[in-house]
């Protein structure tokens, strides 16, 4: 799968002991981990300079735009917002800001006659967060009015909206939602609220090698590219999480793969790669490429996570997260038969990796997206902490990991089957 080149071959002969020359997976992932790259948080230069590695990686293996894309980077708005309330009068009283919370997307909220802006209710009656959700689209401003009987539930939804909100940018509807823990009836009502709202440009990388026979299927291979960045703290020195582990050796893996596609053009079906931000914070990147996607057409995606560390199953191993829940896993592992790897299903279910990584998205779409990964990850003391350095990994091994998949996905790639689907949510 991956050529020897003539001067390692050459040296080999010559029984020189030079140092062999850097693989390109090393090379790869030694650059993604390396300090000026300042751990890759998301909307930080460090982060685009990754995006911009990953993007001419992309166009060096020859890959083409995804979608309307006129470039391999998908750039996308990541909002943070926190609304203080400085006034409240209900009934012409001043009153206790424990009564009240607001979901806005708006730089200013002030309500000065209820008579002036539309109600919602939450009545005794309703399930409190099955009402919530559906006003989950209501654009414009409104006074949502709650019944006493939630007060609990109330309070736990005051608390989390009184942290600051992050979500993906949509400026072009406008939003404000008073939510009042209606005591007694509310006659008459003045709220004055501000809103600090700070936008995030991000963006995925994102490429793609059209299918022979059947481009309208997708397969995406992924990884997130995004780690935890400069550290407030410094550890000997060093405040840089580089995460090498996590995930610049997932993110070696797809520019590795798109590279072998490109070259040998065994796809029947279209591949897309991608590079995702934000995974870190919250899983932004992966919402925001879901939001581009028709998830009808992905017959399946191998995400990966973590595979620069030998598996708890020793070397030549990998494993699948959410491993029973279709079965892209089993069938992995009859084409891996006869071969030197094994795949495992997770052992460590406790751990609940299947959502906690980019897979999780479009799994809830249907989409039998799983997540391959190696990491010990009970045990690795490097686990997001500035030791996740290159020198931690085991790139031999990782190397053996990303060869693997052609073969494992083999009979996917070239249209033959697909794996089961997942109950969309
Ligand atoms: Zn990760």
């Amino acid at each position: 799968m991956y050529k020897i080149s003539f001067s390692l071959l050459f040296v080999g002969l010559l029984g020189c002991t030079q140092a062999q020359p850097p693989s390109d997976i090393e090379r790869i992932v030694t650059t993604l981990a390396a300090d000026d790259m300042e751990g890759r948080e998301a909307g930080t230069p460090g982060a685009k300079k990754a995006a911009d590695f990953i993007a001419e990686e992309f166009r060096k293996a020859g890959l083409s735009y995804f979608d309307n894309l006129s470039t391999f980077q998908q750039p996308f708005q990541l909002i943070e917002n926190k609304v203080t309330i400085e006034a409240l009068q209900i009934n012409d009283q001043p009153s206790q800001y424990k009564e009240i919370f607001i979901v806005a997307n708006t730089p200013t909220i002030k309500v000065d006659r209820l008579e002036a802006v539309r109600t919602l209710r939450i009545s005794a009656q309703d399930n409190f967060s099955q009402r919530f959700n559906t006003f989950k689209d209501t654009t414009g401003q409104w006074v949502v009015l709650v019944d006493p009987v939630h007060h609990a539930t109330f309070k736990k939804y005051r608390t989390f909206f009184q942290r600051t909100q992050t979500s993906l940018g949509d400026s072009s509807t406008s939003r404000a939602l008073v939510f009042l823990l209606e005591k007694a009836p509310i006659k008459t009502l003045q709220v004055t609220a501000t809103n600090t709202l700070k936008k995030r440009n991000l963006q995925n990388v994102v490429g793609l090698l059209e299918g022979k026979s059947k481009p309208k299927d997708f397969i995406i291979f992924s990884a997130h590219y995004d780690h935890i960045g400069i550290q407030s703290q410094a550890v000997n020195g060093d405040r840089i999480a580089n995460g090498a582990d996590d995930d610049a050796s997932g993110t070696t893996a797809v520019i590795a793969l798109a590279k072998h596609y490109a070259q040998t053009k065994e796809n029947e079906c279209t591949l897309v790669f991608v590079a995702f931000t934000a995974e870190e914070i919250g899983g932004y990147g992966s919402q925001y490429f879901a939001q581009q996607v028709n998830p009808e057409k992905v017959i399946t995606m191998l995400n990966f996570e973590m595979i620069g560390k030998l598996a708890t199953f020793g070397q030549k191993s990998a494993f699948l997260t959410g491993f029973s829940m279709s079965n892209l896993g089993e069938l992995l592992q009859k084409n891996l038969e006869g071969h030197d790897f094994q795949l495992h299903p997770d052992p460590y279910p406790n751990q609940n990796l299947f959502y906690r990584s980019d897979n999780a998205t479009l799994a809830r779409l249907g989409v039998p997206a799983h997540t391959l990964s190696t990491a010990p990850i009970d045990e690795d003391p490097y686990y997001h902490t500035v030791d996740d350095e290159v020198n931690t990994l085991d790139i031999t091994n990782m190397t053996t990991v990303i060869e693997a998949i052609p073969i494992a996905i083999k009979s996917i790639v070239k249209g033959q089957e697909a794996p089961t689907r997942l109950p969309s949510e």
